[in-house]
């Protein structure tokens, strides 16, 4: 029998060519253990995923109990599922009316898709804005309004009539108009670099889109969950959305997304044709009694009020001369380092050292951070000596490996 890492590289489907290859054993809490015997400490939760940590015992019972009952019965909207409807329900109490009805899909993609073909149905048009450097997802039409050329180049033609426009632009916004179906964005964005767009700029996206009659989608698929602050980042905004799209964190390590709006919008998939976007997966009921189980831990443990703690932390430790910014908010932060060759050889070394960091689609200077919300302070700390460490070696070896800045 050929090795795991043999057939790995045989018979998975690579997308780089430089895949971590690291063979997980087990996964508990923040960290995720390696047959080799080593011990990684999370720090970008599966990139925004396991914002509980690895197998929490609540989401672990949640899907044995549900597993014990049922598991796939019929396609999403037809039966009466109690870990759908509770978790619905629960989604629908967190959030300001009239985002009260949920869709549930099987990832962040789908709940895009699924957002723009809403918002194109609710208002007759077709246009979409779209903004630079966004991310919104590898399928067709979460790619269309995906802001980075270099992504959709090779699949063109994608959908037509989408415009991009800069992020936190204020002037730009204008090209919002009456032919615009809806505007997709993230509240902040993730795989374009953590950008965090100005208070101004949110303002006057939500006051365009009500004056055209654009529909606002906020996707919230990296931000949602606590990972910000607030259960949801738009809520530490001061505007609403008329769609939210969520997935990642969502599921409690399930596979789980959706999109929320209100029943008014809603009400254009039901007829002209009906049954106008079906799934057959989406809103799984054992992700369903995961992401249930998960969003109560949030909320009991005050989750996102930790997330807003650990951003802190982790600002007031992490200042380095290799560092040029950190930027995000909450427990979703970016580290602008100095060039690539620091970048790649932080997070590498931090590897070797048993740290896991993220990286971004889309910028080669930056390390994103995400650990899991509920990481242990004493674990947090040590990472943070760990990363410093590394960054003084970073320095110390600098001008010979990475010439001057
Ligand atoms: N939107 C955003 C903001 C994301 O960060 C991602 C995933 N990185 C997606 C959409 C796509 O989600 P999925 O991979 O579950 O399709």
């Amino acid at each position: 029998m050929p090795s795991l890492q043999i057939n790995f590289g045989r018979h998975v489907a690579w997308t780089s060519n430089f895949p971590l290859g690291l063979q997980v054993d087990r996964a508990e809490g923040p960290f995720i253990y390696l047959d080799d015997g080593r011990r990684l400490i999370d720090f970008i939760s599966g990139i925004a995923v396991s914002s509980l940590g690895h197998r929490h015992p609540d989401v672990v019972q949640a899907v044995k109990d549900q597993v014990d009952r049922y598991m796939h019965v019929m396609v999403y909207g037809e039966m009466i599922q109690a870990p759908q409807v509770d978790l619905a329900a629960l989604i629908a109490e967190m959030l300001p009316p009239p985002l009260s009805v949920v869709y549930f899909t099987m990832s962040g993609t789908e709940a895009n898709e699924g957002a723009l073909k809403l918002a194109k149905k609710h208002t007759g048009r077709s246009r979409m804005v779209a903004f630079e450097r966004s991310y919104h997802g590898d399928t067709q039409g979460s790619l269309s309004v995906t802001g980075r050329q270099v992504y959709r180049d090779p699949y063109l033609p994608l959908l037509p009539n989408v415009d991009f426009i800069p992020f936190d632009d204020v002037d730009a916004l204008d090209a919002i108009n009456e032919h615009t179906a809806c505007v997709i964005t993230e509240p902040i964005q993730g795989e374009g670099g953590v950008n965090v767009p100005s208070p101004a700029w949110a303002k006057r996206l939500r006051e365009r889109c009500t004056e055209t009659g654009a529909l606002l989608i906020f996707d919230e698929i990296q931000t949602g969950f606590g990972r910000t602050g607030t259960l949801f980042r738009f809520q530490g905004m001061g505007i609403e959305p008329d769609i939210i799209t969520m997935a990642k964190a969502m599921g409690g390590g399930m596979p789980l997304g959706a999109f929320v709006s209100s029943p008014e919008i809603f009400g254009s998939f039901r007829d002209h044709p009906p049954l106008s976007h079906v799934t057959t997966f989406g809103g799984h009921p054992v992700s369903c009694a995961a992401a249930l189980a998960a969003l109560r831990v949030l909320i009991r443990e005050n989750l996102p009020e930790r997330a807003t703690e650990i951003g802190r932390i982790i600002r007031s430790r992490l200042q380095h001369p290799l560092i040029r910014e950190v930027r995000g908010e909450g427990a979703l932060l970016g580290l602008e380092l100095a060039n690539r060759g620091v970048t790649e050889f932080t997070v590498n070394r931090c590897l070797e050292e048993g740290v896991l960091l993220g990286w971004t689609l889309h910028s080669n200077t930056l390390i994103r951070i995400a650990p899991p919300l509920n990481i242990d302070f004493e674990v947090l700390s040590e990472t943070l000596a760990i990363i410093v460490r590394i960054l003084d070696e970073a320095a110390s070896g600098r001008k010979e490996r990475f010439g001057k800045r």
